[in-house]
């Protein structure tokens, strides 16, 4: 077992609070930042998925990591008290919710720490745990030409919030996740402990932390390693017929080395119709280019694939350079030769892609609609069983919003997180962005979630809810497999009393 060596903040009081008192629990914390009982709906108990609402006792608004810990002690000195991190609540299934517990509004904090530091000739940023990535990338490239090396494809998540998950896009193949990008962390445990850690220093709870769920302490600091930014990227989309051929070239892409390969490499599947949101039309990348489906192969089936890639270069490149440069690898991959599109962007454009589809759906007043999402890893020797059963037959008309899949490599990943992944080195990420408006849909389209998680467990596919979710410990046990007991044992150390991220719902809060 591994000691915490942190500081421990100092009780001012170490005796009792009362659970629902929030003056008196005020009284006690003496915070710098703020706390909030009353009009903190439509805040803290809401989330992105918009399925699951759950009422805190009080919104807090620390100014920073003494604060954080101050709450963690004071609840941890209540009987039933829990306390949830909320980061920008992209969550899809309450899990930054805190049903009648204190919820701590990590955004407050996101300018708490922004330092460069250069050591032993690599770039690394010291960034807050309720910074946002697109204020990362934003800060990172305009002050210092350098950005971080791992991404989401929304940037509108907090460092503290993706870190407890993975952080996964089209750089991970190369790189890994973002949790495989930091080497530092500031963390406050659920014994209210502020302990830095990183590989060499109190490792486990580094970690522990990295995929954690925020089950064994709350990030307020993470050093994430930096590389120079490139000027722009090209962007490219090519159709496919074949899952195999799609499968086969995305996976070529991908182990490749650097410099023999894109810089992004990721893939979609879509409806073999004309249909806006999930068939043709959602795959050009500007209004000028439209997909002619007369260039669609006729053998091709009830579903297309799309693999998305893009190639960095600077401003200093010769535009001959890099149309070789796409040109020799592209010559190698068997898509539809007609269907193809690309554009030239900026690197954060590229990188804030999805902020335009954001601000879109928010002028359509679709961003607030429930969005019940699934993610799922699935092993590479499962993914064509996958795809005849669960893309071809059962999502063919779409799920009303992207539907990614594209294949990660295992060795990119540290197996001391607390991530499970299945078995072997190639699996695909899934991943089913559904949108739905309001309604008895939304209950429909949880069900067949759980219809695909069934289907997967019934034909004993080798897989892993990326994002979990699960109501009972017997399924929390089966997700982490042979990784239970190191989990159990991490929150013994860090968390005995269960204090944190309640709406994971795997631990119950003790006295
Ligand atoms: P929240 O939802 O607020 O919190 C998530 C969990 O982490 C909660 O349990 C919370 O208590 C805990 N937590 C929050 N902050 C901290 C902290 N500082 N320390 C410890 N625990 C904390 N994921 C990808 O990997 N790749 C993608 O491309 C991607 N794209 C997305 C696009 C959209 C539009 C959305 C909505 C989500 C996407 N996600 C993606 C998922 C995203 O990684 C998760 O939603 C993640 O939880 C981050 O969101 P958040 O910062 O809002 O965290």
């Amino acid at each position: 077992m591994i000691a915490c060596l942190g500081r421990i903040v100092q009780d001012t009081d170490a005796g009792s609070i009362p659970d629902d008192d929030v003056s008196t629990i005020s009284q006690s914390l003496d915070l710098q930042g703020t706390i909030e009982s009353g009009g903190i709906q439509g805040v803290a108990d809401k989330d992105f998925g918009g399925i699951y609402s759950f009422k805190p006792l009080a919104l807090i608004k620390p100014s920073g990591t003494e604060d954080i810990a101050r709450v963690v002690k004071a609840a941890s000195r209540t009987s039933h008290l829990t306390v949830a991190a909320r980061g920008n609540g992209h969550s899809i299934n309450g899990q930054a919710m805190a049903d009648g517990g204190l919820v701590i509004d990590m955004r407050s904090t996101e300018e708490s720490h922004f330092k460069l530091l250069r050591i032993g000739g690599s770039s690394y940023i010291d960034v807050s745990g309720g910074a946002l990535w697109e204020d990362v990338l934003k800060r990172c490239v305009s002050m210092f030409r350098l950005a971080p090396r791992s991404w989401t494809d929304y940037l509108g998540l907090t460092v503290g919030g993706t870190l407890s998950n993975a952080g996964v896009s089209g750089q991970a193949f190369r790189y890994g996740p973002q949790t495989s990008n930091v080497t530092e962390l500031e963390v406050v445990t659920g014994k209210g402990e502020i302990t830095v850690c990183s590989e060499t220093q109190n490792s486990e709870l580094f970690f522990g932390a990295l995929g954690g769920l925020g089950q064994f302490g709350i990030i307020t600091r993470a050093r994430v390693k930096l590389q120079p930014a490139p000027d722009m990227v090209r962007w490219i989309r090519l159709v496919y017929s074949e899952f195999e051929e799609f499968t086969r070239d995305a996976e070529f892409l991908v182990t490749r080395g650097e410099g023999e390969s894109f810089d992004y490499v990721e893939g979609f599947v879509f409806s073999n119709s004309d249909d806006p949101i999930n068939g043709w039309p959602s795959v050009p990348l500007d209004p000028d280019h439209e997909f002619n489906p007369a260039h669609i192969p006729q053998t091709a089936g009830s579903v297309l694939y799309c693999l998305e890639v893009a190639l960095h270069y600077h401003h200093s490149d010769h535009t001959s350079t890099v149309d070789s440069a796409v040109i020799g690898l592209l010559e190698r991959l068997g898509f539809v030769r007609r269907l193809r599109f690309q554009v030239n962007v900026s690197y954060t454009e590229f990188l804030l892609r999805v902020k335009r589809v954001e601000e879109h759906a928010r002028a359509n007043g679709i961003w607030d609609s429930p969005h019940p999402w699934l993610n799922i890893f699935v092993s590479k020797s499962c993914i064509v069983d996958f795809d005849r059963t669960v893309l071809r037959e059962m999502l063919k008309d779409g799920v009303g919003g992207p539907m990614l899949i594209y294949p990660l490599l295992r060795s990119k990943w540290d197996d001391r997180t607390s991530v499970v992944l299945p078995e072997g080195e190639i699996f695909y990420i899934v991943a089913l962005l559904r949108c739905v408006p309001k309604g008895p849909s939304v209950e429909k389209l949880v069900a067949q979630n759980h219809e695909i998680v069934q289907w997967c467990n019934k034909e004993g596919l080798d897989f892993k809810l990326y994002l979990p979710h699960y109501q009972s410990k017997e399924d929390w046990k089966r997700h982490f497999g042979n990784q239970w007991s190191r989990f159990v044992e991490r929150k013994f150390n860090f968390d005995p009393m269960a204090i944190l991220a309640p709406g994971q719902k795997i631990f119950k809060r003790s006295n």
